[in-house]
């Protein structure tokens, strides 16, 4: 009976909480039946006198506690990854819809018009979706107007449309040129003017691809430092969420682009690799916190 005893005191400040097993409950409520000390014992827990709840007694109830409180950061934290996870999922979607698929030059897709007051009319196809204009300073000063076509991927163009086009009034149209850009490494064509000397061709910009190196070297150095400080818990889990940094922006830039480098919205791409890339990280931080809380609360009961 003795043993039972202090079993049943041990799981005392469980019990008034209801945190025990069916089984632990029904044990200990048995026990109280035909045990006056522990019954005692037990109406003390169940109503704490504040007043007389000595230092020695709080130093007790602090392990629950702290068991409470891991028991609601984890569901905090498995709500905050659920949240996350949707976030993802959104933000990706976005990404792959909003992706400009430029359209290449074809005799067909564009016609361009001299106006009776001097300015130049370009009329697109009507299966073009979306047109762009933007002007830049020639050689000589002149300036040389680009124009550029795109349709997102969920926009057929067998669809008809209302036919996109603009119109181009330059104070001396003498020395107007228009290209149509491509944006597929072919050169840009020239549909109005005399052009600039030789033919131009719109780059992508690389800055993706250096920044993916980037990250691999960055992966490859805290891999060394990993293999270093393996011994030491601490440091190792530090490194590791580090690790998971490059990993994170790496899966992003995949989701963005695939596993192209060239980019020609580099600023938008980047944006979206970076705004995934965290979500992702705070995703991973999260299943690494509600993973420990999980481990911690499993070999606590
Ligand atoms: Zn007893």
């Amino acid at each position: 009976m003795k043993q039972d005893c202090s079993v049943v005191r041990d799981l005392l400040p469980l019990y008034v909480e209801g945190m025990v097993r069916e089984e632990t409950g029904a044990f200990v409520k048995e026990h109280l039946a035909g045990c006056p000390g522990c019954q005692k014992e037990y109406e003390k827990l169940k109503e704490p006198a504040v007043l007389e709840m000595t230092t020695a007694e709080a130093y007790n109830d602090a392990p629950l506690r702290r068991m409470k409180r891991k028991l609601v950061a984890k569901r905090v934290q498995t709500a905050l990854l659920a949240g996350v996870l949707m976030a993802v999922v959104l933000l990706s979607t976005f990404a792959i819809c909003s992706t400009h698929q430029y359209i290449p030059y074809t005799q067909d897709l564009l016609e361009v018009t001299e106006l009776d007051d001097g300015s130049i009319s370009v009329i697109f196809d009507p299966r073009v979706p979306h047109i762009e204009v933007f002007a830049t300073p020639g050689e000589q000063g002149e300036v040389v107007y680009r124009i550029q076509a795109w349709a997102y991927p969920w926009e057929g163009q067998e669809v008809q449309r209302e036919a996109q086009f603009c119109v181009i009034s330059d104070m001396d149209t003498s020395q107007l040129s228009i290209y149509y850009v491509q944006n597929n490494g072919q050169e840009d064509v020239l549909i109005y003017g005399e052009g600039t000397d030789g033919g131009t061709v719109t780059l992508p910009r690389l800055v993706l691809g250096y920044y993916l190196i980037l990250a691999v070297g960055v992966f490859l150095v805290l891999l060394v430092v990993l293999l270093v400080v393996w011994k030491q818990p601490r440091a190792r889990r530090w490194v590791v969420r580090g690790l998971l940094l490059p990993v994170c922006y790496v899966a992003g830039h995949l989701i963005v682009m695939g596993p192209a480098t060239l980019s020609y919205t580099a600023t938008r791409d980047f944006i979206l690799i970076v705004a995934i890339g965290t979500l992702l990280y705070c995703g991973a931080l999260l299943v690494e916190g509600v993973y420990r809380l999980w481990r911690e609360w499993h070999t606590a009961t």
